[in-house]
């Protein structure tokens, strides 16, 4: 059997006729709009707001294309990563009936997604190096099987997954295989961005919450081909990117020079927390990062955690989670943060 998306996709989904907004149905050169039960007066704030915002996001998506080398036919635009997951449920997995596969320990929301959907989801832990466990994933997989769930760098452990592994999933399995590169950007590994021609099942995931540094905007971004980008545009909400965050967004894709300072900065003061770390007493194990936050184990975890606390300074308790045992995970702060980090992680004992 090979991929056929016409086969993937929901039978509702596939025969679904989009709702088509009042900026869809025009299209040309006018300048009195009164199709759209706006206020025609304007607005308290900027007297363009006024008006609803582009459904298609050409601006915006055009600025992401030239930054990314991808073709805007190829992008996606959701209120967050967050909502793009919650479409890919909606488009290819059927209440009730069809399953997803992720990888634990990762992110929280492909499950709180897939229970909202209904969607039963089987569960293909790591190894205890925190890569797939490719032999045990594929004999998880039946004909109800969509999606496939990858994290890399995976959240919380910080790793990147093995492209080799990475890349035998997307040749052998039909169904979509969605790798979500949030923290791809801190990473030594490159992104698949250039191999989405080679892979119609590959969906990518990234975001402007990270490396951008705009997880107040909710901007989250998929690339695939056009025709799964087509059927997420026909899924979306058609005003799902407020006008504030398309014009904020192309604002800061100015300033790719200044992101990459920061991706640097960060990455070294996250190389020179991990080797600090190592001196503390109270800190076990710190695990390699390719993300902008470093997986700690510490002695009694859930005490150091009530214990920073008290300090003022929250961390990520994750030591009840699988293969975790133990750990805290601990963004980069600014130097500021981190030696008031330092100070207090060094003062137990
Ligand atoms: C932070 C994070 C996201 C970002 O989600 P947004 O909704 O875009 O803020 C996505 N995936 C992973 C693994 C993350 O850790």
């Amino acid at each position: 059997m090979s991929f056929s998306l016409q086969q993937l996709i929901r039978k509702n989904i596939a025969s679904l006729k989009p709702y088509a907004s009042a900026r869809d149905e025009f299209s040309g050169n006018a300048s009195v709009f009164l199709d759209a039960n706006e206020n025609s007066l304007g607005s308290p704030l900027l007297k363009w707001y006024n008006r609803y915002p582009d459904p298609h996001q050409k601006k915006l998506k055009s600025v992401i294309s030239s930054v990314k080398s991808v073709p805007a036919t190829q992008i996606f635009l959701g209120n967050g990563s967050d909502e793009c997951i919650d479409i890919l449920f909606r488009i290819f997995c059927e209440p009730g009936i069809d399953n997803v596969i992720i990888c634990p320990p990762t992110y929280g929301m492909y499950e709180v997604s897939a229970t909202i959907n209904n969607i039963e989801v089987r569960r293909s832990p790591l190894t205890s190096n925190f890569q797939l466990d490719t032999i045990h994933l594929e004999n998880l997989v039946d004909v109800h099987t969509k999606i496939i769930w990858l994290c890399s760098p995976n959240n919380p452990t910080g790793n990147s997954l093995n492209r080799a592994d990475i890349e035998t999933i997307l040749n052998n399995f039909n169904g979509i295989v969605v790798i979500d590169e949030a923290y791809i950007n801190f990473s030594r590994q490159k992104s698949f961005i250039q191999e989405l021609m080679d892979y119609p099942n590959l969906i990518i995931l990234q975001t402007f919450s990270k490396a951008w540094g705009l997880a107040g905007l909710r901007l989250g971004m998929a690339f695939a081909q056009e025709a799964i980008i087509e059927i997420m545009d026909k899924v979306k909400p058609p005003y799902n990117i407020n006008q504030v965050t398309q014009d904020l967004a192309v604002e800061a894709l100015q300033e790719v020079g200044m992101v990459n300072d920061m991706i640097k900065e960060i990455v070294a003061m996250r190389e020179a927390l991990a080797k600090v770390f190592q001196q503390i007493p109270v800190i076990e194990k710190v695990y390699p990062s390719d993300a902008n936050f470093l997986l700690v184990q510490v002695k009694n975890a859930p005490s150091v955690y009530n214990y920073l606390l008290t300090k003022g300074i929250v961390v990520r308790d994750r030591s009840n989670v699988q293969l975790c045992e133990g750990c805290l995970r601990i963004t980069i702060g600014t130097e500021t943060e981190n030696t008031l980090l330092v100070d207090a992680l060094a003062a137990i004992e």
